[in-house]
């Protein structure tokens, strides 16, 4: 055979295969409506005139007619139709349509057009027209789609299950480590203290897990949603710094934190599941590192000037990932090299729960690894800017969260006289406070006037006098003690406070006449130490060695802190020694809002600068003390401002500063004095009751103890409705015995009341 011979026979060859699957084909001249028939099955020819081929469509349509069931039977006429061909096949080569037969066991077919041939203007001239079978095809998918389906819900099955299993674990953890409280609380004996605390400590292990595997099924179900809302990316990233730092530092690591100073601070994101993600990547880099440092970076580029995309990295000196392994890190369950990591706990389910939520998140997980050397984790994250805020300096946060020393007293001076000169009430109370354990006699003056007339009636040992004070300042007030023949303190040291302490200020005040001078926020240890100094040694009834006996003090325990939207609670904290005075502090701050906020704006509308200037330095140095951090830095600015006469400066930012000033009146409603007394309290509108009582229902369901307290501050301090008082003691009560079956007994109830 010559080669085209042979090519003429593998042809034909190939041809007969195919056409084996096919019912008809036909080549068509649209524009004549004629064909040619190269195949047809017995049952199409029956119905087919080969003697015209001609009346193509009409042809075409009678088999059509007579092949598809009811069903299929109008769409595949449509399909056949050569009036509309021509633009359905504008654009592509070839279309099809499937139907089901009528005869030959109603088998599955699929019919197509395909070009052979067009006008120069594009249109169609001839076409190839098949009908092939596919019902096994149709078979087959359907079998697979089955098995797909099978597959899908026994997942869903294992992952309701498991969401399940673990919601339900959670109540005899829940209860076990609630009444393990109760022994913590209540044992004298160290002993059981400390079995307790191990109980504790593995409890919170076990829990931490159990919520794990309760999120990954979440994930997998398909139930874990993104909820975007307004946040404070500084309030996260706060957060999260407080919540690693010590677990660094207790492994002797160093902590870094890199912060952009300029990101906006008022984002639209899922705030919730952002925190989840970076939690996990800092928790995993303390585990996986034994020494160096750890490395927690937030960056961002801009997109337009409604977007940003945050960037978001940790890095480690850890013990790094080996190559081979970087794959399976997301498969849940799974933990790289076993046998170096069997001592450290984990359940191989944070990082597929953090790639899956960024998946949703649409962003996704880098890893930069090398092993023994160390790790990066990144990802970036659109989010939509809110205002012009940006985060700022947050240094101070991780340098006041260094360690919450607790202060104890380091000595008692019962027969010692101190006076404090201050006018802002905060600030002397503070120092009462601190020194309330020396047991030094603390007598407070309000102004310098006031203070004149107690340096005549006692004689003191030590006198701190504020400088700046309206009518008469600290200087003014010491010079004019100076001058009063009357004053019994003459030789009494003084001591100069301030809240500008700069570089020069203690030559400053020592040349004013101050003995010395102590900035503000007053340090604990630095006030103790400086009444040590100038203290005669005779009043001083026990040293640093600790011969006196201290009394107790309060245990603070990171955990325990509230969160407070705009408060830096540890540096409060250093500021105050304990939570008791911090307390005490937010209850003033609170109380006073109203009153102080009305002193600014009055001096500011009668234009009174000096008297604003007072004032609003006052505000800068109370919000430092109880941890207002950026209120104080506003209130700074304006005093600057106040200083160098920038009156416009003023008057556009006190607005601003006022409004974030009120907001602390929410935030500190659960610290007022006027709680007490119900006489007091605001009654509670129907739709914040509802939405708490929803959250109470959340908090149950999650067994969220910290939840369940939370919102049971914030109901006690409204007035509540009659009908519901009786009702809410019930929930009081299991809440304070941590008895969740209880409270799930309530639920029913709850939901009625919601409705
Ligand atoms: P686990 O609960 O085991 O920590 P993860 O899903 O968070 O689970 O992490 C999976 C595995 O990835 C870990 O078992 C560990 O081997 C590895 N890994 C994660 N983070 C780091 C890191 N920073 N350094 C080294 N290895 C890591």
């Amino acid at each position: 055979m010559t080669n085209e011979e042979l090519i003429e026979k593998s042809l034909h060859e190939r041809i007969d295969a195919i056409s084996s699957i096919y019912l008809v084909m036909f080549e068509i001249d649209i524009i004549n409506d004629t064909f040619t028939e190269f195949k047809s099955k017995s049952y199409v020819n029956n119905l087919i005139d080969f003697s015209k081929k001609t009346n193509c469509q009409e042809q075409i349509n009678n088999v059509m007619k007579n092949l598809a069931n009811d069903e299929t039977r109008p769409a595949i006429l449509d399909f056949i139709n050569f009036k509309t061909l021509n633009e359905r096949l504008a654009h592509k080569n070839t279309i099809t349509e499937e139907f089901q037969g009528t005869v030959n066991k109603k088998i599955w077919a699929r019919a197509r057009f395909i070009v052979i041939d067009r006008l120069e203007d594009g249109s169609v001239n001839h076409v190839l027209w098949l009908v092939e079978s596919i019902d096994a095809e149709k078979k087959e998918n359907e079998r697979l789609q089955k098995e797909a389906e099978i597959s899908k819900a026994t997942s869903k099955a294992k992952s309701t299950f498991l969401a399940n299993m673990s919601h339900e674990i959670r109540t005899p953890i829940n209860a076990i480590l609630g009444m393990n409280e109760m022994i913590l609380r209540e044992t004298n004996i160290n002993q059981i203290y400390e079995y307790a605390e191990n109980i504790k400590a593995a409890g919170k292990v076990l829990l931490s897990i159990v919520n794990d595997i309760l999120d990954f099924s979440k994930v997998e179900a398909g139930k874990m949603e993104i909820l975007p809302q307004q946040y404070d990316l500084s309030a996260i990233i706060v957060e999260l710094i407080n919540m690693i730092k010590p677990r660094a530092e207790e492994k002797n690591l160093e902590f870094i934190v890199d912060i952009n100073k300029n990101i906006p601070r008022e984002l639209y994101g899922d705030n919730i599941r952002i925190k989840q993600c970076i939690l996990n990547l800092l928790t995993n880099a303390v585990k996986y590192t034994q020494k160096g440092h750890v490395t927690f970076a937030i960056n961002f580029e801009t997109i337009d000037q409604e977007y940003i995309n945050l960037i978001i990295k940790v890095s480690d000196t850890g013990i790094g990932i080996n190559k081979e392994d970087l794959q399976k890190i997301f498969y849940p369950f799974d933990r790289v090299d076993e046998e170096r990591n069997k001592t450290i706990e984990g359940t191989g389910l944070g990082l597929s729960i953090v790639q899956s939520l960024l998946k949703q998140m649409e962003s996704k997980l880098e890893i930069k690894t090398e092993y023994n050397v160390g790790s990066e984790f990144s990802f970036k994250l659109k989010q939509k800017i809110m205002t012009d805020e940006k985060v700022g300096d947050l240094k101070h946060v991780y340098e006041s969260t260094v360690k919450i020393e607790k202060y104890k007293e380091l000595l008692h001076a019962p027969d010692a006289k101190l006076l404090f000169v201050d006018d802002t009430q905060m600030n002397l109370d503070v120092c009462v406070g601190l020194l309330k354990k020396t047991q030094i006699q603390v007598d407070t003056a309000t102004s310098g006037m006031a203070a004149l007339q107690k340096v005549c009636n006692k004689k003191y040992d030590i006198i701190f006098i504020d400088h700046r004070m309206p009518q008469m300042d600290g200087i003014e007030t010491l010079e004019a003690m100076k001058h009063l023949p009357e004053n019994l303190n003459n030789d009494t040291p003084s001591v100069a406070l301030t809240a500008n302490a700069i570089q020069g200020s203690r030559e400053m005040y020592l040349k004013s006449g101050f003995t010395d001078y102590l900035p503000k926020p007053i340090n604990p240890a630095k006030l103790e130490n400086l009444i040590r100094k100038y203290l005669p040694a005779d009043l001083i009834k026990a040293n640093s060695e600790g011969e006196v006996e201290q009394s107790p003090s309060e245990e603070i325990d990171d955990k325990d802190l509230p969160n407070l939207e705009g408060i830096d609670i540890h540096f409060g904290l250093n500021n105050c020694g304990d939570f008791g005075l911090l307390k005490q502090m937010f209850c003033q701050f609170h109380d006073t809002i109203d009153q102080k906020a009305e002193e600014l704006q009055s001096y500011l509308n009668e234009n009174n600068i000096q008297d604003y200037k007072i004032k609003v330095h006052a505000l800068k140095s109370t919000s430092r003390l109880i941890g207002a951090v950026h209120l104080s830095e506003k209130a700074e600015l304006l005093e600057h401002a106040a200083e160098s006469g920038k009156i416009d400066f003023i008057k556009e930012n006190t607005p601003e500063l006022l409004s974030q000033y009120q907001k602390f009146k929410e935030i500190l409603r659960d610290y007022t004095e006027k709680k007490e007394g119900s006489e007091n309290k605001e009654k509670i509108d129907n739709n914040s009751l509802k939405e708490k009582l929803k959250e109470l229902i959340q908090g149950i369901e999650d067994y969220d103890y910290d939840k369940l307290e939370n919102i049971q501050k914030f109901l006690n301090s409204y007035e509540l409705p009659l009908d519901f008082s009786s009702f809410y003691d019930r929930i009081n009560s299991c809440i304070y015995n941590v008895d969740f079956d209880g409270l799930n007994l309530l639920i029913p109830e709850l939901q009625k009341r919601i409705q």
